[in-house]
């Protein structure tokens, strides 16, 4: 399970949206995008870069994506252009946006890691054995000033020097966004900066949240949504929020006082996707019920596009159920003409309802706080009211949650299931497919489910505590 941990990468990225929101509730947003960066970071000494001027080159590329623009269309633009263009940009299907790019990558941000390389700590106590220097097949390895050295152009990577060191002397560095990608969907530039190829990647955004210069970002609609909920216009704005909403403004605040503070910040109505996940549990047992076939959950976007892009043979078996998130907005819009905000711990349901025809804008719970500052809503200090939503369907939000609610709605029905907890183990899980009969498998990208999503703002155990506490 993810162990989120307040650093000061989200730290820059929270507050850079926090001043962004203020600006856009403000009217400021124009005047005050061009100095924006150096307000965030004032001052004449560097931080984390070579000089403070760099540093605020690339919070303005960041500036721009949280705006919704796309990193290629936008990366050459000065901020005053931004500025002058401000309008255009924020529309909901803007000509500086590129719908189907959910992760972004900041090319001035990127490190260029070494991938797959070994270094010679200064644990090296220049023994006798010299072991690691034996066992290298490519006499990559020399003694230079009483300790080993490496020759990265000879070495191969085969980690024998590391194996064989009885200090665990040698290191193996590996690229974090690489690393963290179970599909291999990273590639490199020529100039050594990632790639992420399109056909293998399914938005589960594990290198977001890995890259430690926060070099890959997520597209927002953050400052579409405030720009569209603070004007007056005869479609009203709903939000439907996820049930792993649960404790992410702490473990006191209730999951009352957050639907309350959403309609505070400007929201005409605000409902529980847990209401979409009653539907879609009611559906799938029917339909599980009524079919001798393996069937696969509906609810994470990034485990269909994991089907549809690493198990083909399989994409027969998707749920026909759509997704809580889908199904909800739909009931919505059937009764009222209104935009529809998903709120939710989710990168990949930015991608869902690609052309926004059901789901008009997705908002991450990140960004959801970053909103309540600029409204100046504190959900602990308001007005708890009654939600919605079956204990069930609440559940949804972690792993082994929809399988339940399935089981539950089939009264007694034995049936035999399978859970893909992340994707680390996805491939044998469906290899297993193949020998073994199962009637439902639930599928969840991240492992620990929706709790541990790459736009949480808390640890996923204060969710957990939480959501134990929803009523039965
Ligand atoms: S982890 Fe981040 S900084 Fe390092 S190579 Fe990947 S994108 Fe670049
Ligand atoms: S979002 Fe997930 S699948 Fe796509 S490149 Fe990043 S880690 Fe890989």
């Amino acid at each position: 399970m993810r162990n989120f941990i307040l650093n000061e990468k989200i730290k820059l990225r929270r507050k850079t949206l926090i001043e962004l929101a203020r600006a856009t509730i403000n009217n400021n947003l124009k005047k005050e995008l061009p100095k924006l960066s150096k307000k965030i970071l004032p001052g004449n000494e560097a931080k984390y870069r070579e000089s403070i001027y760099q540093e605020r080159e690339i919070l303005n590329q960041r500036i721009k994506i949280y705006l919704g623009m796309d990193y290629e269309k936008s990366k050459d633009m000065e901020m005053y252009e931004v500025a002058e263009n401000i309008d255009e940009i924020l529309e909901k299907n803007s000509k500086y946006s590129n719908s189907s790019k959910i992760l972004q990558i900041i090319e001035e941000a990127c490190d260029v890691c070494p991938s797959n390389k070994y270094y010679v700590t200064d644990l090296c106590r220049n023994c006798i054995e010299h072991s690691c220097k034996s066992v290298c097949p490519k006499n990559a390895i020399t003694i230079e000033n009483s300790k080993a050295k490496i020759d990265l152009d000879k070495c191969i990577g085969c980690g024998l020097c590391a194996r064989a060191c009885s200090y665990y002397s040698i290191v193996k560095l590996e690229r974090p966004c690489e690393n963290s990608c179970e599909l291999k969907a990273i590639t490199k530039n020529p100039n050594g900066t990632p790639k992420i190829e399109e056909e293998k990647c399914v938005n589960c955004g594990s290198c977001y949240i890995a890259c430690p210069f926060g070099a890959i970002e997520s597209k927002l609609d953050l400052i579409k949504v405030l720009n569209r909920i603070k004007k007056d216009n005869k479609r009203s704005v709903i939000a439907i929020f996820a049930p792993s909403v649960a404790g992410q403004f702490g473990p006191k605040v209730t999951i009352g006082q957050i639907k309350n503070g959403l309609k505070r910040a400007g929201f005409n109505k605000a409902y529980e996707v847990a209401l979409g996940a009653d539907m879609v549990a009611e559906e799938e047992s029917e339909y599980i019920e009524n079919s001798n076939e393996l069937v696969t959950t509906s609810c994470c976007p990034a485990f269909v596009d994991y089907i549809k892009k690493h198990q083909k043979d399989y994409i027969k078996n998707i749920s026909p159920s759509d997704s809580p998130m889908i199904a909800l907005a739909k009931k919505i819009k059937e009764e009222e003409d209104c935009e529809i905000v998903f709120i939710g711990p989710c990168i990949a349901k930015k991608n869902e309802d690609i052309n926004r025809e059901i789901v008009d804008y997705v908002i991450t719970f990140e960004e959801l706080g970053a909103l309540f500052i600029s409204c100046g809503v504190e959900p602990a200090e308001i007005e708890d009211v009654d939600y919605e939503g079956s204990f069930d369907g609440w559940n949804f939000a972690h792993s082994g949650g929809v399988a339940q609610a399935v089981i539950n709605k089939l009264e007694g029905k034995e049936i035999s299931c399978i859970k893909m907890d992340g994707l680390k183990e996805s491939k044998e899980l469906f290899s297993k497919l193949k020998n073994e009969k199962f009637d439902l498998m639930e599928g969840m990208a991240c492992e620990g489910g929706c709790i541990c999503g790459p736009g949480i703002m808390v640890n996923p155990n204060v969710a957990n505590a939480v959501l134990k506490k929803i009523k039965k």
